[in-house]
């Protein structure tokens, strides 16, 4: 049986295309899963648990707790633009949360999971603001403001940070090789799978004389993408919108 791995799907109500090739996959490929793991960035952003009656998220929901209840673990870890996903949440959806990084075993490999932000170290400025936005005085801050206020200082957020990133050399942007490598050391030379980047692929890392499989996984800003993984290894695919 196939585990799928997905990110970055960046979901909002602005990106119908994209959603529907989301239900589709919930509906099809994703449900002879042996397991599905979401490896953050499920939302295009998350303002706080208490949004989800909102249509759009409550839509989202209830496809996800289908999945499960037909008898499909899902896990979700947190993006950076969803990282205030919370209990309810998880509750409402039937998702697991994971934390990041998390270690499992699949088939007998060894494979440690990760949204991926943490790999880009060479981005200064953006782990100063993560250090700071995942504190708890900063959430807590966050969450006494009315949901209508969250929603638009997440705008200005959002904003902000597009225009940051066309600033940015693209390879400040991606992860960082020897953060990449202290990782897999650290791990102790497991397979790498993590999304973020939004630059598929499949890297081959040698450390220490170790091999280490690295897969990046796929926006869905074009259709969809799931990696795939199996006894005999993993494959990317590629879902057309229609
Ligand atoms: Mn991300």
């Amino acid at each position: 049986m196939r585990t799928l791995f997905v990110s970055d799907l960046h979901l909002c109500a602005g990106r119908p295309q994209s959603n529907r090739v989301f239900f589709d996959f919930l509906e099809h490929e994703a449900r002879s899963a042996r397991a599905l793991y979401i490896l953050g960035d499920l939302f295009e952003y998350w303002v706080g648990d208490d949004d989800l009656d909102d249509t759009f998220n409550a839509g989202i929901v209830a496809a996800l707790a289908k999945l499960v209840a037909s008898g499909v673990p899902t896990y979700l870890m947190h993006g950076n633009r969803d990282f205030v996903i919370g209990e309810a949440f998880a509750r409402a959806s039937a998702v697991t949360l994971l934390p990041d990084p998390t270690m499992i075993e699949l088939d007998g490999n060894a494979t440690l999971l990760m949204h991926g932000d943490t790999l880009c170290t060479l981005d200064l400025a953006y782990q100063a603001f993560r250090r700071e936005a995942r504190s708890q005085i900063w959430i807590s801050a966050l969450m006494r403001q009315p949901l209508a206020e969250r929603k638009a200082a997440v705008a200005v957020l959002r904003r902000r940070s597009e225009q940051e990133k066309r600033a940015k050399p693209a390879e400040i942007m991606d992860v960082a090789p020897t953060e990449v490598e202290a990782t897999l050391r650290r791990y102790g030379y497991p397979r790498l799978i993590h999304g973020h980047t939004h630059r598929p692929a499949r890297h081959v890392h040698r450390v220490d004389g170790h091999v280490c499989e690295r897969w990046v996984l796929a926006d869905w800003y074009q259709g969809g993408s799931y990696l795939a993984c199996d006894e005999s290894g993993c494959h990317a695919v590629h879902l057309k919108a229609d």
